[in-house]
């Protein structure tokens, strides 16, 4: 890649916000004066050439979108500043070390690996990816703690294969709707399972899933690294140069570039790509000035945050003679399933996840609780012994995390033009990119990073031009 003009760090580039006075602040009466696309024009180039920006372009975020916009921005001659919240890179794919034993927090599947990017970043990398399924090492279903008997499981399956039936049909139909919606016709029982089989895939209940947005999201083969894929993230972004720590605050875009606000100054760019999950922006993590249009205002609208929520424990001594990866999924109630994956690859873990309200209200109450919920779900199905085995838990609660404020996006019913209106830039200079705008490719490490190079490559053009 291309080194970037600018180094690590603050530096050149950061200067106190109030000396910033975009230059459409001083002529606001002059643009009632000018009617027509020519004056407009003009207008803009002028404001263009008067701006004096930093750097060419200011990348908020720097997840895989984020690391990706940059390296895109490098190869095609741009200068770049990229800023990050926290105070590492990868956002959401993230391998976390701290139970002594790794595990992905976030991200953990290259999904549909023949298209995905990173099946070719490992690759480069010398990273093994192996499929999913290679690794499991089978699958119990438990209720109260008792292994589902044949013909509960039998109805288990049928549930799922009528909802995805449902699916289709909905799809065919092009009228879009919930997923409580579409199975709501179904015999209660199957009903239940049904409105819960998006629950651990989207982390989001049925009544919040639109039916044709997930019918849209690419599939293919599923690949895995036993070195994690956030690993995988920051190995590839450790050449982008960043500024971490770095929280941006507000955006002004009145100008003819960008001005953002940090607790360390304002940054002048002529454009802004913002990679920063549709959580934040539905907080209001992120004044803008002036608002953003409506068909922005209304995209981030339709776009919700699942909660699919992990939680980690370090296991000692005996391990229940279970074969390493073993899913035991605790189906006790259909809106609280919950699959934890014992001693993945051998380690001496056991990882849950779970999602929806459930996993909101979990988040709530913080690690500890977390932690000995998950002690008494693994007790009822390994018997009270288990509670001696677990030494340390983490609680991996995206929902509750300030920089990205859930998992990961999902549209809402009635509402899948919305990813597509989130991507379309802004003034000319203002761009949303992220898992949120991955098209079918959303929701994952591979759209974001799509999504980052397209976002990446059309501000190109448009400062080019
Ligand atoms: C539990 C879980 C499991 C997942 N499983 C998978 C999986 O198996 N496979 C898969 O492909 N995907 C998975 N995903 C989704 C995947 O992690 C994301 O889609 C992807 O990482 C998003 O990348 P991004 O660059 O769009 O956003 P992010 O990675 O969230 O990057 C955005 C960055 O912006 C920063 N930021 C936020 N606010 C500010 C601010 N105001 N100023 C400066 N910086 C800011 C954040 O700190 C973050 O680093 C999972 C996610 C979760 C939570």
């Amino acid at each position: 890649m291309t080194p970037s003009p600018l180094a690590p760090g603050d530096g050149p580039g950061i200067f106190p916000s109030m000396t910033v006075t975009p230059f459409f602040h001083q002529a606001p009466s002059r643009r009632g004066a000018l009617g027509g696309g020519v004056a407009a024009a003009m207008l803009l180039g002028m404001t263009r050439r008067l701006f004096a920006a930093d750097v060419d372009v200011l990348v908020v975020g720097a997840g895989a979108a984020g690391l990706a916009a940059c390296r895109e921005l490098a190869s095609l001659g741009l200068s770049f500043r990229l800023v990050e919240a926290r105070g590492r890179i990868g956002g959401r794919a993230y391998t976390d070390r701290s139970l002594g034993a790794a595990f992905d927090a976030g991200a953990e599947i290259v999904h549909f690996a023949d298209r995905n990017p990173w099946t070719g970043i490992a690759r480069e990398l010398g990273t093994a990816l192996e499929p999913a399924e290679a690794r499991s090492g089978g699958w119990q279903v438990h209720v109260e703690g008792r292994p589902l008997g044949v013909q509960a499981r039998g109805r288990r399956w049928q549930a799922f294969r009528a909802m995805e039936a449902r699916l289709s049909e909905v799809e065919a139909s092009g009228v879009d709707m919930s997923l409580a919606e579409a199975v709501a016709d179904f015999d209660p029982d199957l009903r239940d399972i049904a409105r819960s089989g998006l629950l651990l895939v989207l982390g989001e209940d049925g009544e919040r899933i639109s039916v044709l947005d997930n019918q849209r999201l690419w599939s293919g083969p599923d690949l895995t690294t036993r070195d994690g894929y956030g690993a995988l993230v920051a190995a590839w972004g450790r050449g982008v140069p960043v500024s971490l720590g770095v929280e941006v605050t507000a955006v002004d875009w009145s100008g003819g570039g960008v001005v953002a606000t940090t607790a360390g100054g304002g940054i002048r760019a002529r454009a802004a790509i913002l990679t920063v999950p549709v959580g934040v922006l539905r907080s209001g993590g992120i004044a803008f000035t002036p608002a953003l249009p409506e068909d922005t205002r209304s995209a981030i609208e339709g776009i919700g945050m699942g909660a699919l929520t992990k939680i980690a424990l370090r296991l000692e001594g005996d391990r229940f003679g279970l074969a390493d990866s073993t899913t035991l999924m605790d189906a006790t109630r259909s809106e609280a399933m919950t699959m934890i994956e014992m001693y993945p690859d051998g380690k001496p873990l056991a990882v849950a996840i779970c999602g929806g309200d459930f996993a909101r209200g979990l988040a709530a109450q913080g690690e500890a609780a977390v932690v000995d919920h998950l002690t008494g779900q693994l007790a009822a199905i390994l018997g009270a012994e288990a509670r001696k085995r677990v030494a340390a838990g983490k609680l991996a609660s995206w929902w509750s995390d300030p920089f990205s404020r859930g998992a990961y996006s999902v549209c809402r019913p009635g509402r899948i033009e919305a990813r597509e209106a989130l991507a379309r830039p802004v003034g000319g200079r203002l761009w949303f990119a992220g898992e949120a705008t991955g098209g079918g490719g959303a929701m994952t490490v591979g759209g974001a990073t799509l999504a980052g190079i397209d976002a990446a490559r059309d501000c190109a053009r448009r400062l080019k031009a």
